[in-house]
């Protein structure tokens, strides 16, 4: 699937729509989600242009790779679910209902999520 630069993330990272910033450096953008499942639901994207988890896999450079891991860990720790714990998901293609296809992650946590079972 080809990067599609005018999905809602590619316009949060050029300016054109604002959000909730919870962290950013060079490789990594990190926001609120708009529609928070959790008391803690943030979204960690690279600022590269990337559809889904796949694609970063395999075309992002060791360096962003290492960066998008171990922000997300700080991000979490940052957000102060690190002890109580929390779930990263990222949704890939249609089945998962991916709806913004530039590649993120979601953290959630903030209370006791249940068994992942769907
Ligand atoms: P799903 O909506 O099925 O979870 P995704 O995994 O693609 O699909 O997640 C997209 C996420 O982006 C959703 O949780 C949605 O609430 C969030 N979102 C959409 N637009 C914005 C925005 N402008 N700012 C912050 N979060 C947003």
């Amino acid at each position: 699937m080809a990067y599609d630069s005018t999905n809602i993330f590619a316009r949060i990272l050029r300016g054109e729509i604002p959000c909730k910033k919870a962290f950013e450096d060079d490789h990594v953008l990190a926001f609120h989600d708009i529609h928070p499942q959790a008391p803690t639901h943030i979204l960690v994207i690279p600022k590269g242009a990337y559809v889904s988890a796949a694609d970063f896999g395999a075309t992002a450079s060791d360096a962003e790779i290492a960066a998008f891991t171990r922000a997300v860990a700080r991000i979490a720790a940052e957000a102060g679910v690190e002890g109580s714990g929390y779930r990263l998901i990222s949704n890939h293609g249609p089945d998962s209902h991916q709806e913004v296809p530039h590649y993120h992650v979601h953290i959630l946590g903030g209370r006791p999520l249940g068994r992942l079972v769907t």
